[in-house]
């Protein structure tokens, strides 16, 4: 159990709890909506701090990532909890768990420095926050992001993008990828079958991707695709995506991709991808 990160003091020992786009307002004695997170006394802790109830080595792509380490293993680890509530999802014995047996919390007591040493001992090139939903064990994502960068290892996010702005420029700097799931495109999807609202999901995709946070260790290809994409407001404030503007550039973007890709299929010049080699930089 650790002090949670990003949370306010209120009135009457409540804390409001400014990680994801809840912002739960929880009374003293109470836990978020996320079933992990609970106020004792005034002060917000994490329950699942080091808790771990899964840890794999993963390719890569199922994260799915495929321009990033291609071909590389992911050392994945998860806690229990989550702050959506899908109908549909596949993890809901894990994700679920606090919820569906009376807030009990389970997990493996593992120390970030044990997850990294795991990673490296199985050859992996990256950690990877998955399964469940890390901002629900935050804290515990950080601590291990901090030692695995200086033991050259990348982290990978994968994420339902429910953040504020505040987590995700805290994250951003200790990232190295992220897949920020997209699970549908209306409030009412989200409403009914995820438990929460779209629009702090797309913000959190446009906020990293248009403030350039995430560069992917330097690959072109997320900020070409962000260029690619021209978001804009309608009338009444929604933002969305102006389909004649993007795909011509999206599709000069795909040309690129596959042109870039056969040339070093052919010179055999990279053993991964293109992508990964950092003297290789093209501007948007
Ligand atoms: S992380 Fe949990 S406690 Fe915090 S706002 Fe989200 S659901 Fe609520």
């Amino acid at each position: 159990m650790r002090e949670a990160a990003l949370y306010e003091r209120l009135a009457d020992a409540r804390v409001r709890c400014d990680l994801c786009a809840h912002r739960c307002s929880i009374a003293d004695g109470e836990r978020g909506h996320c079933g992990v997170r609970e106020n004792r006394g005034g002060t917000l802790y994490s329950l699942v701090y080091g808790r771990l109830v899964a840890h794999e080595v993963d390719p890569i792509e199922k994260k799915p990532l495929f321009h990033f380490l291609p071909g590389s293993s992911a050392y994945s680890v998860a806690t229990v909890g989550c702050n959506f509530t899908c109908r549909n999802c596949q993890n809901y014995s894990i994700s679920q768990a606090p919820r569906d047996h009376d807030g009990l919390i389970v997990g493996e007591e593992v120390s970030p420095s044990q997850v990294v040493a795991w990673a490296r001992r199985a050859g992996c090139r990256s950690i990877a926050f998955t399964y469940t939903e890390p901002p629900v064990f935050f804290e515990y994502a950080l601590d291990v992001s901090r030692l695995a960068r200086e033991e050259g290892l990348k982290t990978v996010w994968v994420s339902n993008g429910y953040l504020t702005a505040e987590a995700s420029d805290t994250l951003a700097p200790l990232l190295d990828a992220i897949n920020i799931d997209l699970k549908g495109i209306s409030e009412r999807f989200y409403r009914e079958v995820v438990g929460a609202n779209v629009r702090p999901v797309l913000d959190t995709i446009e906020r990293l991707v248009a403030e350039r946070k995430l560069r992917h260790g330097g690959h072109p290809i997320l900020n070409m695709g962000a260029a690619g994409a021209v978001i804009e407001r309608d009338p009444a404030g929604n933002r969305k995506l102006t389909k004649d503007k993007s795909i011509s550039r999206i599709d000069g973007l795909v040309a690129l991709t596959m042109a870039v890709g056969s040339v070093a299929k052919v010179e055999n010049v990279v053993a991964t991808s293109p992508w990964d080699d950092p003297s290789f930089r093209l501007s948007a």
